[in-house]
């Protein structure tokens, strides 16, 4: 997607601060976090929503999560904990619309969310 502002961060035309990447995924800090770490863990693959994830899509959303996983271990907030969002749509707040997790840790985190 030509006018997809995280395409453009996984083909590098936009610089990110990039914390993680495998041959599926891309991970970088958010630009206005809410969490002493907040990363934005998305696919290569441009997916606009969650209502747009094909059954095609079941391992690449299975390696976002493996991404987490990954992140969390090498940040040592495994133990700890951390929070795992993605948002879809105007209730939720996307602005973004391409497919992202945001990975949220370094303090507690409360429940329900806002
Ligand atoms: P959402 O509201 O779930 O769509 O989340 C979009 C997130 O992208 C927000 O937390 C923004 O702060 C973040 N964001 C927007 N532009 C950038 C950027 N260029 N680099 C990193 N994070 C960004
Ligand atoms: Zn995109």
């Amino acid at each position: 997607m030509s006018n997809c502002l995280f395409c453009k961060i996984v083909d590098k035309e936009i610089d990110s601060d990039i914390v993680y990447e495998d041959e599926h995924v891309i991970a970088f800090n958010d630009t206005n976090p809410q969490a002493p770490l907040h990363i934005l863990i998305i696919p290569r693959k441009h997916i606009a929503t969650i209502n747009d994830i094909d059954v095609a899509d079941t391992i690449l959303l299975g390696n976002l999560f493996l991404a987490a996983r990954n992140i969390a271990q090498q940040l040592g907030v495994d133990k700890n904990g951390y929070r795992v969002v993605m948002n879809c749509n105007r209730d939720a707040g996307q602005t973004v619309f391409h497919l992202h997790l945001h990975f949220l840790a370094g303090r507690p985190l409360h429940w329900p969310p806002g």
